[in-house]
């Protein structure tokens, strides 16, 4: 496209309109002459049509007239009393007379020849027939052809002088006395070379020349001129109605209306015509050159008037494009000129202002903006650039390091966050290409010091890492410390169970009691600090089993009943659900929760009652179990609601000290119930009291189909196994060894203690009566899981490993189970737990061992 303005076809605006110009009046004077001519030519056409119509009724008029004439004449003297007598009296004399006589008085209406013919043969006659050249034997030829009527008779004849055309016609001579018919008087006119004819239609028809013409033969002529005898000639002029210097018009003679076989060519001379429609043309020549000069001259004045006035708005657009600043436009002669300069100026004043922004823009600009050319050079700093970048070096590095992406941009992509590290100081760039008619023509570079930031960035991550580390030191301790505080308080609360159950003495059992309630409540804190550690590691697990739902209300209401009886609270639980159906969920967690809540509300309250509400709905497809706890306790400020579910954060400062506890619960509450995929709510007023609402998705059913396995009922210890079973105990802790080794000598079981995985592997090389195996995780020298292995895999024995580990995490768990062991335990070993493992060895492999 752009190559067809190339200079070369580059045209002036005053060229163009003159040549517009010249285009219309061109055309105009095209339509005006071919318009003329057309109407020209029409008129012409119509007029000499016209006249040649005129002319034939002309030719034909004098033609009957003349006819008319001879015939009156005829009609008259073939009654006259002289010619009668004449005849009567054979008086050829007197015949003669009478008509000489009448032809003096009258010649222009004597006929050519005359004869009368009586009796059967011709009486008397002018002797002109003769004259012309046909004898009498002809004419009575011609007469007796004549039998009736007084029409004209025409015929053709030959004669001394060659075929003659003739006119003939005859009247009766009738004896005014008698009536009788006494004769014919005929008359004849010779139309060949018949002058007087000719003379007659010359003269009445208005014509130049006359020709008379039977067929293509030419018969009597006005004019000797052989030019005019050429019949074609006639008879295709007498057909044009074109303005030619003759005009013909051909006649074709009728007598009373009969055709006959004469035609008349009239020629006039039509000069004038054709001199009329040569000077019409010649005027139409004159006007048009007329117009083209003016063209011509309009197409000059024009043109130097409006290149002028353009040559001197181009000079002022060209003056204010190449200067800086805007002078006022002079004005111009033209209007729409005129406007356009003051346009021009107009736009140049705001694009110098826009240009002038621009530049503050870029000048006073706190960041460094940098303009780079599509090869990747630096073409333009901004001061703070040159500020930011003063050295030489410094400019090096700037280039070296932005050049790559320069050249990226200059492909048409914007880049961002493009960091450089130039002397100590971190800049971050935006890099966008400038374009101009979609082609890349600039790429600015517009740069941000981000030193500072990077460096508080790098001092939040590193108080981050520090506060993670110190948070999971904190948690690891936490953990550590629980578990090295949970083995010997086993060790505490294992003996005290088994002191008690040796205890006689009331007072004392009652002492124990109180010995193992507060073992039990320390343990439970214990609990709560490495649940709390497991679920902010993300090691908790949730693990569904069914179980009967009235085990949980029950177990809430065996524990809490005697606790409100004591405190004066009424205590109630109520539940929807049938007794006897079964819940799929996992048993443990919602057992915490419940005791959680429920413990709290029996904590803080002290009057009225604390109420449990067990329900099940379907909600979207989906069963709910929504458990309520309503308290009439010291109640919750609004304030407070928010926070009390983080951990440790109790609502009042004197909590602990007035009610203990951890603040903890409520932590591990709202974080199991969001790992079991519910939601819990508070509501609470101070003074009047609280309700929890936890909502839990559980599956609820009348039989245990989804039960994994029968959980039997507990087995009496003493009467389990029929007969003695070794067990080899492998724990490194002694009051665990004491414990676990006590519980089992309950079931009559003997047992070998070894420390650690490798003493367990050399008594099992020797000794085979071995039939059960329980397996601690963290042993000195040998780890639990690595011992299973070794058993399993090197010793090759099959011998039930069941596995103890104190951490309860699924990890270990599987660890354990993929290394061989055939049965988990979770530590700390109580004796419903063991007692449940034993049940399941007897089954599974005790059994089958003695079936074998
Ligand atoms: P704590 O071990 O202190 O009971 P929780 O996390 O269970 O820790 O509870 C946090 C705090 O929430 C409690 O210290 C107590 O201030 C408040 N709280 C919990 N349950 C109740 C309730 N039923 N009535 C009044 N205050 C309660």
């Amino acid at each position: 496209m752009r190559r067809l303005f190339s200079h070369g076809n580059k045209n002036r605006l005053a060229t163009i309109l003159t040549n517009s110009i010249f285009l219309v009046i061109g055309v105009l004077i095209i339509v005006m002459v071919l318009q003329n001519y057309q109407v020209n030519r029409e008129v012409v056409s119509q007029e000499i049509g016209r006249t040649k119509q005129q002319t034939k009724s002309l030719v034909q008029e004098i033609f009957n007239l003349r006819i008319k004439s001879l015939e009156i004449q005829q009609d008259s003297y073939s009654r006259n009393r002289v010619l009668l007598e004449g005849l009567l009296s054979d008086d050829a004399p007197a015949l003669g007379r009478f008509f000489n006589g009448i032809d003096q008085v009258s010649p222009d209406l004597a006929p050519d020849f005359r004869f009368i013919y009586s009796n059967g043969g011709i009486v008397w006659d002018d002797a002109n027939y003769q004259f012309y050249g046909i004898s009498e034997p002809q004419i009575l030829h011609l007469t007796e052809d004549m039998v009736s009527g007084t029409d004209w008779y025409i015929s053709q004849t030959p004669s001394s002088m060659g075929m003659r055309y003739l006119m003939m016609r005859r009247t009766a001579i009738i004896d005014l006395y008698t009536g009788e018919v006494v004769g014919f008087l005929f008359i004849g006119v010779v139309l060949n070379n018949n002058f007087s004819l000719v003379n007659a239609i010359t003269k009445g028809g208005n014509a130049d020349e006359i020709l008379l013409a039977v067929g293509s033969q030419v018969i009597a002529a006005s004019t000797k001129d052989q030019d005019f005898q050429h019949i074609e000639w006639l008879e295709q002029s007498s057909h044009s109605l074109n303005a030619s210097r003759y005009m013909v018009s051909k006649t074709d003679l009728t007598i009373n209306n009969v055709p006959t076989f004469l035609s008349v060519y009239t020629i006039q001379g039509n000069e004038h015509v054709v001199q009329f429609v040569r000077s019409h043309y010649v005027w139409i020549a004159i006007a048009s050159l007329l117009v083209m000069c003016i063209a011509i001259y309009t197409r000059i004045w024009v043109g130097k008037r409006v290149s002028k006035e353009l040559q001197s708005l181009m000079k002022y657009a060209d003056t204010s494009i190449q200067r800086q600043t805007v002078s006022d436009f002079a004005g111009s002669s033209i209007e729409e000129f005129h406007q356009i300069g003051n346009s021009f100026q107009r736009s140049f004043k705001r694009l110098n202002e826009q240009e002038k922004q621009f530049a503050d823009l870029f000048n006073f600009s706190l960041s460094p903006v940098t303009l780079w050319n599509v090869e990747g050079q630096l073409v333009r700093f901004n001061p703070s650039a040159e500020r930011c970048f003063k050295t030489d070096k410094a400019r090096r590095l700037l280039i070296e390091s932005l050049q790559p992406h320069i050249r990226m941009c200059a492909q048409g992509a914007t880049l961002t966050g493009i960091n450089t590290t130039i002397a100590n100081k971190t800049f971050r760039w935006n890099l966008s290409p400038i374009t101009t008619d979609s082609s890349v023509m600039r790429i600015m570079a517009q740069g941000q010091d981000i030193t500072s930031f990077i460096e508080a960035e790098k001092q939040s991550e590193a108080a981050r890492e520090e506060a993670e580390e110190s948070a999971r030191v904190r948690s690891d301790f936490l953990a550590k410390m629980s578990h090295e505080l949970r083995t010997p308080l086993n060790g505490i609360l294992g003996v005290s169970q088994l002191l008690k159950s040796k205890m006689d003495d009331p007072r004392d059992v009652e002492h124990m009691e109180v010995l193992c309630n507060s073992g039990e409540h320390l343990l439970a804190v214990l609990n709560d600090i490495l649940d709390f550690s497991k679920i902010e590691h993300g090691k908790f697990h949730i693990e569904k089993s069914a179980f009967r739902l009235a085990e949980l209300t029950n177990t809430v209401e065996k524990i809490f009943t005697p606790l409100c009886d004591s405190k004066g609270v009424d205590f109630s639980v109520e539940s929807n659900i049938d007794a006897e159906s079964w819940v799929f969920s996992d048993q443990i967690r919602l057992n915490q929760i419940m005791f959680n809540l429920v413990s709290n509300a029996v904590k803080f309250t002290h009057q009225g009652h604390v109420q449990v509400r067990v329900n099940a709905l379907d909600q979207g497809g989906t069963t709910w179990l929504k458990v309520e706890v309503f308290d009439t306790g010291i109640g919750i400020e609004k304030s407070k609601l928010k926070d009390i579910f983080e951990p440790f954060v109790q609502a009042e400062s004197t909590t602990t000290r007035e009610y203990g506890g951890s603040g903890l619960g409520l932590a591990i509450v709202r974080s199991l119930v969001s790992i079991m995929d519910g939601e819990i709510e508070i509501e609470s007023e101070v003074a009047k009291g609280t309700h929890f609402t936890v909502h839990v998705p559980i599956q609820l059913g009348m039989n245990p189909t989804f039960l994994p396995e029968n959980t039997g009922l507990l087995a009496e210890p003493a009467t389990l196994f029929d007969e003695q079973v070794h067990v080899l105990l492998v724990e490194d802790n002694h009051t665990n060894a004491f414990i676990a080794k006590a519980f089992c000598e309950k079931y009559g079981m003997k047992v070998t203690w070894v420390k650690d995985g490798l003493h367990a592997i050399d008594f099992l090389k020797k000794d085979s009566q071995v039939a059960l195996i329980l397996m601690d995780n963290q042993l000195p020298n040998l780890g639990g899981i690595e011992a299973t292995k070794i058993i399993r895999n090197e010793l090759g024995l099959t011998i039930p490993i069941y596995a103890c580990t104190a951490d309860g995490m699924q990890e270990t768990r599987h660890s354990f189970l993929r290394a061989g062991a055939n049965y988990v335990i979770v530590k700390p070993i109580k004796e419903i737990a063991l007692n449940k493992a034993f049940l399941h060895f007897k089954k599974n492999y005790h059994q089958m061992a003695e079936m074998k």
